[in-house]
């Protein structure tokens, strides 16, 4: 028996199928069936790299500072036990560890779900064939050689060359995003390479019967089915950690490390110091509290807050977020490669121009309102008296699938613009579809696909009505090189002549110059068929045709994507066009929208299959539009832009674009006109099809960053002044451990994580579009921030140290020495303190709070009070004193606490100041 992977298909009979793969029309037998099945597995996708609910949540403890978090409360669980005490501690870092799992678990498992998308799209029961009877069998049970039966309504379960018809119709659009339907013909038999989209003798899986029955020789199941080619294309492309992901893991080791590093030195200074072995308990308490510490509990849920928060935000500009990191990664884009129609154009498209062979019509009106004038030299014309322009109407009306209707004054078109615009040049010229329908009869098509880039029909007149063809004709309009390229002949007033060079050359530049003005060009053919008329291999009719014209389209681009270009670039975002439609129409688009430059270069499809890789990655920097090209060139266009270090966004629509979309750093889908398929591969849905939503959701991205950036450095400057304090109470000979972990737990969770929340809210700065995208590679200590959180650290450390000092004089002298609890209480409030001042000096990093508006970000003032609110009720409750292990303050103590810890906050600001005066000096 054949592979049933290699073979083509499309070329063979019904019969030589059937043959090839040993089957009969009465279906195999129900053991050659079983047998087939363990040779060719079961039909259906594999989910190849997504992960089970369990893989995901083991992956989430798979984090280094979890993992010592484990750690420390095993150990101290231990310690509890071994003393009779009860484990607190260790209860509360397990239960942080679990929720922190938790919230890393729930927001990984909504994402990975392209193919589960791709896995809904097959049916699940299916008629078939065997020993000679008809069953119903699990899809998933088909193999090569099944004989289905086809009906209206259901989704085709596997890839089969059909056996017979009866009108049968299937929309494509999932493997080739034509939303029209695809008229089946078992008859034919086709050449080797026709495309995809015009295999009318085969079915596709995942494609939807939307009328008449079928029967269907299964040829392929399972991932070798041309929708389980592009699950494979999805999968091969890896889903990268994203940068915020990268950095965190960063994060994390410097961390871990480095506390470990501490730790070995404060017990090994200890021992040595001392000599006394008897401490080691005391050093290994010291030990627990910093690995504690230096873990930022709170960041993991401060950061899915602040993601969250950033896609409500980018909902409210129209784009929604379906992957929560992208959320902070589009504001690392440097290049925006989008679509035209529809994104950066209005999609409404209106005939301005007919170009006929001799003469050129101007045509008056405005939107789908099939009202107006076609003009010659200002004058309205007589159509019978000009047969090319007359044929011309005819084709726009019957080659034609949308249809128009008046609501209200307003007329709305239902399918695609382009035909719609056609429809209603048609009707300026007095050709209404309505009355064509009832008089004609359309007999024969072969439908518009991306890839063909043409649409044919083939119209007969009804016995008994006035249609205005006498007899069988072809119309073919689409791409004007390749309708031109398949005619002979040209239309003129005075009949039919030879289409010769010269007057090839002629329409070219008619097309060129239509084009260059930012029309979109359509060429227009005809072909009266009065031999037998083909039903079904429509495509070798498509040659000497009869040249018509050329209709040229405007379709304005929006208005508000001028500005949005010149953000990009202010804000060092490179905008790049990629289209279908001809060079010289994308570029006259792009220049008028400022997204070509001079200079820059033009690429088309034909271009790119010629390019090795290797040409492609050093051209890309150059080129700003992509013309004529098809869906898959756009994966090598955005692995040839990353290859040069470009953090690319994508759009686009169809099944073929998701390899791309997932490819790209941050793929975008279109809402209104985009395949489920391309919308389940993206990172962002854009919900009005706007390229200017993609600059604002840029926007919004940089504000994330900037905030995650800003309560890192809150967060861990706390957490490395936490370290010091705890690693200097030994060494400085002060006896115990100056922070237990419950009050370390309190502090990373409550009085750090409330304020940071509030900083996750700071609205952007003036600046956040005018410099470069934030670099994808950049360490999260870039920029300073290593720095600031080591200096916050020493500062808060010192503070604690010269407290310590303090307390141990000022408890001597009021007669209780003995209560440890007592300093520990004085070090514990002021260091929660003075992270109050912080995170109202971490608004920003020039400008003085005194500088920033207050009303601004109120949520900050409120977690500032709501905080030390909190902070003084674990003081003076009693219970939550106990259990915490602190001591009643008296109103000296807590002011002092309240005077060091202000300390901070004048320090940070005066480094504004400083700041301030630096710059000034550096612009005098
Ligand atoms: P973009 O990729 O930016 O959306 P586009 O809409 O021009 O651009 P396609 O829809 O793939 O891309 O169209 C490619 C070309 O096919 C067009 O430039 C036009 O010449 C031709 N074309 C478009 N629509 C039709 C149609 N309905 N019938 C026949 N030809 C068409």
């Amino acid at each position: 028996m054949a592979r049933a992977v290699s073979t083509h298909w499309h070329t063979l009979s019904p019969h030589q199928a059937t043959t090839l793969l040993e089957s009969s029309p009465q279906g195999l037998s129900n053991s050659e069936a079983e047998h087939r099945q363990q040779v060719y597995g079961w039909n259906e996708l594999q989910e190849g790299a997504t992960r089970r609910p369990l893989e995901i949540l083991w992956d989430q403890f798979k984090n280094i500072m979890l993992l010592m978090l484990i750690a420390v409360a095993l150990v101290s669980l231990l310690l509890d036990l071994q003393s009779g005490g009860f484990p607190k501690d260790a209860i509360a870092i397990f239960a942080i560890v679990l929720l922190n799992g938790g919230l890393g678990y729930l927001q990984e498992s909504k994402a990975e779900k392209a193919l589960a998308a791709l896995k809904n799209m097959t049916s699940p029961r299916v008629r078939v064939l065997r020993q000679g009877r008809e069953q119903e069998v699990d899809a998933k049970c088909l193999v090569p050689g099944d004989i289905v039966l086809l009906e209206a309504g259901v989704q085709v379960p596997a890839d089969g060359r059909l056996l017979n018809a009866a009108n049968l119709q299937i929309r494509e659009a999932a493997l080739t995003g034509e939303a029209e339907a695809v008229i089946k013909q078992p008859e034919v038999t086709l050449a080797e390479e026709s495309a995809l989209g015009d295999r009318v003798n085969l079915v596709f899986q995942g494609t939807e019967v939307l009328q008449g029955r079928g029967t269907v020789l299964i040829t392929q199941t399972g991932m070798q089915t041309e929708l389980g080619r592009i699950a494979t294309m999805i999968q091969s492309v890896e889903a990268e950690p994203t940068p915020l992901q990268q950095r965190m893991a960063q994060l994390g080791n410097v961390l871990v490390s480095g506390s470990l590093v501490l730790v070995a030195l404060v017990v090994a200074i200890g021992l040595l110091r001392t000599g006394d072995l008897s401490l080691f308990d005391e050093l290994l308490e010291v030990s627990l509290s910093m690995a504690v510490a230096v873990v930022p509990e709170g960041l993991p849920a401060v950061i899915t807050v602040t993601l969250a928060l950033g896609t409500q935000r980018m909902v409210r500009r129209h784009a929604l977020i379906r992957k929560l990191p992208a959320v902070e990664t589009l504001g690392s884009v440097t290049t925006i490669c989008s679509d035209k129609t529809g994104t950066l154009t209005q999609n409404k498209m209106v005939v301005q121009r007919v170009q006929t062979l001799d003469t050129q019509y101007t045509i008056t009106g405005t939107g789908y309102a099939p009202e107006g004038q076609i003009l010659a030299d200002g004058q309205p014309v007589a159509i019978e008296s000009a047969p090319a322009l007359e044929a011309l109407l005819m084709a726009s009306a019957f080659c034609n699938d949308a249809t128009l209707s008046p609501t209200g004054n307003v007329w709305t078109i239902l399918g695609d613009p382009t035909e719609g615009a056609l429809l209603a040049l048609a009707g300026k010229g007095g050709f209404h579809t309505n009355r064509l329908k009832q008089n004609c009869d359309r007999i024969a098509e072969i439908p518009f696909t991306s890839e063909r880039k043409r649409m044919s029909v083939v119209i007969r007149p009804c016995e008994d009505g006035s249609c205005p063809v006498d007899e069988a004709v072809m119309f073919t309009k689409g791409s004007p090189e390749l309708v031109l390229e398949r005619c002979q002949l040209v239309q003129m007033p005075a009949g039919t002549e030879p289409l010769t060079p010269a007057k090839r050359d002629q329409i070219l530049a008619h097309n060129d110059e239509m084009a260059s003005r930012g029309l979109r060009v359509l060429g227009f053919a005809m072909k009266p068929l009065n031999h037998a008329v083909p039903t079904n291999d429509l495509e070798a009719e498509e040659q000497e045709l009869i040249w018509l014209g050329l209709v040229g389209m405007l379709d304005a681009p929006r208005p508000e994507v001028r500005a949005a270009v010149k953000a990009c670039r202010r804000a060092g975002i490179r905008p790049v066009m990629i289209t279908g439609d001809h060079q010289l129409t994308a570029q006259a688009i792009a220049t008028d929208l400022g997204i070509a430059q001079p200079g820059d270069t033009i690429l088309t499809g034909r271009d790119l299959t010629h390019l090795s890789t290797a040409e492609l990655e050093a051209t890309v920097p150059h080129v700003s539009v992509y013309a004529r090209v098809a869906p898959e060139h756009k994966l090598r266009i955005v692995q040839a832009l990353q290859k040069q270090g470009e953090f690319v966004a994508m759009t686009g629509d169809g099944v073929n674009d998701a390899p791309a979309l997932k490819q790209a750093d941050i793929g975008i889908a279109m809402g209104i006109t985009g395949t489920d398929v391309s919308k389940e591969a993206s990172d962002m849905v854009l919900l009005d099809d706007n390229f200017t939503t993609i600059v604002a959701a840029t926007e919004e991205g940089r504000v994330v960053y900037d905030n995650i950036r800003r309560f890192i450095k809150y967060i861990l400057g706390s957490n490395i002044g936490e370290v010091l304090t705890i690693a200097a109470a030994p060494l400085i000979g002060l006896g115990g451990v100056p922070l237990s972990p419950l009050q370390i737990l309190w502090m990373n969770l409550v009085t750090d994580g409330v304020p940071a929340l509030a900083l996750a809210m700071e609205p952007g700065e003036p600046n956040v579009m005018r410099r470069p995208p934030n670099n994808p590679r950049e360490s999260i200590f870039a920029r300073g921030l290593g720095a600031y959180m080591v200096r916050v650290g020493i500062l808060l450390a010192i503070l604690a140290i010269a407290l310590m000092a303090w307390a141990y004089q000022h408890t001597h002298a009021a007669g209780y020495p003995g209560d440890p609890a007592t300093w520990k209480t004085l070090v514990f409030t002021t260091l929660c303190l003075a992270q109050m001042g912080h995170a109202l000096a971490a608004r920003s990093d020039t400008r003085l709070t005194v500088q920033l508006n207050p009303a601004s970000n109120p949520f900050i003032w409120a977690a500032v009070l709501l905080t030390t609110g909190l902070q003084i009720l674990l003081i003076y409750v009693p219970p939550l004193r106990d259990f915490f292990g602190l001591y009643p303050l008296s109103a000296l103590e807590l002011a002092v606490c309240f005077g060091f810890s202000a300390l901070l906050f004048v320090w940070l600001e005066g480094e504004k100041l400083f700041i301030q005066f630096a710059m000034k000096r550096q612009r005098s």
